[in-house]
């Protein structure tokens, strides 16, 4: 089994089971259904779920669907299949939108309880009254409103009698607070939207930190772990957890009692790591979407895109989505991580896993002379160099078969050491051949002539001859015609994201992220299922296309090179 990781998370969970502060330990991942999931949210995947595995812990996915204007159903479907893709499954399945009369009756416990109250200034003065951070706040005039009118302008509120925007609810705090999530922060907002999931039930919503914090604390979570730049929400966080106070009042979650859910239990602890960066992409789901929307790149799951879907639609096997976030671990520093990283785990990851065939992408035509027209041969390979698990697989060889064309150079530079005229090399798997004549039109090459050295082939005295080269091949009269996709980096500057007087991430798209070529392949590479990995030998490892590929008409994408050819 791999070693027991131990960042400063799991350490803090470790502590807490030791001391017996829980029984069992539950976190979540609360995604906004606001767009398509990216590697970034795959590192918060990876730790809540993992989490919940190492220490036989419970995992929600919550939908944190409280700005329903942004959000879409459509979203919905995508994050489940992701997650599950990635190989994770949930305890439950929650939304935010589960607890909209949980949160309503919380809202009413902190009007009563003299710490929330109806403001009605507009966003531009909540803005103005607000300080900055080094002058405090000034108090709403609205903030010393009776406990009773406060109750009646929210039910108000609540039935809808007030246009969007002209009253929010607020938290009674401090408007001098050096924290200015704390100078009297909204908790519920007018939206006259219809909700995805409540349809048009609800025209006030509650905003992101205290829908967050009661969702947690409803669901038993007792770790709520979330990205650095909500460190100074956390006072927020636990204001709103301690004064709502769910275990002193059941009957602000009765509603939820009687649709069948748990009950709360235990007060739950945020706890902050840094994102995930990556070099020669960006991330902010509105840049994403905008690449989407102005035609960039083909869609969400384009295998450019560094979404999940994308990532999926190029080939990366899960599996490597999940070493890279343990590679990148967890931690509280900010960085920057090179996209070089998460290539070297895909290699790793395709190396172990996939079986290897034979393709040519450029092709040029090979004709051994020395064998009779219409010869045919099968030939046996074995799937993988370093793993006979494998198995094999028949790979027919016959008279004329494709060479990759850089493969041969009528005036080769020193040390090219595959085929030049009247210089041989070995056909991969056959025997070693030797060109005899370049068959050219004007100064295009054509053809090869070679013979084949009978006394080179497998089981002969001269099997073991050494030459220099081995190149791949594929029968020609067997090949499969197939398109082939080779992708790349979709930016060609690492940080495509710089701020730059009159520059957006738009002017280093890399022009040659995406090429699409025609190419044979070997007959067991055209009927591989859709998704399957391969390595192309000499090539790259590549994917059969999620949605384009059939038997018969095979459709490639290359996931990653072989090497690393990027300078950083
Ligand atoms: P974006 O800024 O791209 O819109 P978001 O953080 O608003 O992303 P959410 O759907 O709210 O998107 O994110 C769900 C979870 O994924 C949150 O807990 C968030 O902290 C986490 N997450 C999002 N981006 C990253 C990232 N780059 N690295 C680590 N975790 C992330
Ligand atoms: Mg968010
Ligand atoms: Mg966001």
């Amino acid at each position: 089994s791999p070693p027991e990781k131990n960042d400063f998370i799991r350490q803090i969970i470790r502590d807490d089971l030791a001391a017996g502060r829980h029984a069992r330990i539950r976190t979540r991942f609360p995604p906004e259904p606001n767009g398509y999931l990216h590697i970034g949210h795959a590192k918060s995947i990876c730790l809540n779920f993992g989490i919940g595995r190492e220490f036989a812990g419970l995992v929600n996915l919550r939908f944190d669907d409280t700005n329903p204007a942004k959000e879409d159903p459509e979203y919905v479907e995508a994050i489940k299949e992701d997650v599950r893709w990635l190989g994770f499954d949930w305890a439950e399945l929650r939304h935010a939108s589960d607890y909209f009369e949980v949160f309503y009756r919380a809202a009413l416990k902190l009007i009563r309880l003299g710490k929330a109250y109806v403001c009605d200034l507009s966003a531009e003065q909540v803005r103005e009254f607000r300080g900055t951070l080094t002058e405090p706040g000034r108090d709403s005039p609205f903030r010393d409103r009776s406990v009773e009118e406060n109750l009646e302008l929210f039910q108000r509120m609540r039935a809808g009698e007030f246009p969007d925007g002209a009253r929010t609810l607020r938290a009674k705090i401090d408007m001098a607070s050096g924290n200015i999530n704390l100078r009297d922060p909204a908790l519920y907002r007018i939206k006259h939207v219809e909700h995805q999931n409540t349809g048009d039930a609800w025209p006030i919503y509650p905003m992101y930190d205290f829908a967050h914090a009661l969702s947690d604390a409803l669901e038993g979570i007792t770790h709520s772990l979330c990205t650095l730049e909500f460190e100074d929400h956390r006072p927020l966080y636990d204001w709103c957890v301690d004064h709502v106070d769910f275990a002193a009042d059941p009957e602000l979650y009765a509603p939820l009692v009687a649709a069948g859910f748990g009950v709360p239990a235990g007060k739950p602890r945020q706890i902050e790591f840094s994102r995930l960066n990556i070099n020669y992409t960006v991330m902010s789901k509105r840049k994403l979407l905008a690449l989407v929307n102005d035609g960039l790149v083909a869609g969400w799951d384009d295998p450019r895109m560094p979404t999940l879907q994308g990532l999926r639609r190029r080939g990366t096997p899960p599996a490597a989505l999940r070493l890279f976030a343990d590679r990148v671990g967890i931690s509280k520093q900010n960085s920057l991580i090179d996209y070089g990283v998460l290539e070297g785990c895909i290699r790793e990851v395709m190396d172990a896993a996939a079986p290897r065939r034979m393709a040519v992408l450029d092709p040029l035509k090979l004709v051994i002379d020395n064998l009779p027209a219409g010869h045919r041969e099968t030939l046996r390979f074995a799937n993988h160099p370093k793993d006979p698990s494998f198995g094999e697989r028949e790979v027919p060889f016959s008279r004329e078969v494709w060479i990759e064309r850089e493969d041969f150079m009528e005036v080769p530079p020193k040390g090219f050491h595959r085929l030049v005229p009247g210089g041989e090399v070995r056909l991969r798997g056959v025997g070693i051949v030797r060109c005899v004549e370049v068959l050219k039109d004007g100064d295009t090459v054509t053809a090869l002539r070679c013979t084949l050295d009978p006394e080179s082939r497998a089981g002969m005295p001269g099997a073991d001859r050494k030459v220099k080269g081995t190149i791949h091949w594929v029968s020609a009269a067997d090949a499969v015609a197939a398109e082939v996709r080779l992708y790349d980096r979709l930016f060609t500057v690492a940080d495509p994201d710089r701020d730059e007087e009159g520059h957006s991430y738009r002017d280093y798209l890399n022009p040659d992220s995406v090429r699409v070529v025609r190419g044979w392949v070997e007959p067991a590479a055209a009927v591989v299922e859709a998704e399957q990995n391969l390595q192309f030998e000499r090539l790259g490892y590549f994917t059969a296309d999620r949605r384009d590929h059939a038997a018969g008409a095979p459709v490639f994408n290359r996931t990653v090179t072989l090497r690393d050819t990027w300078a950083t």
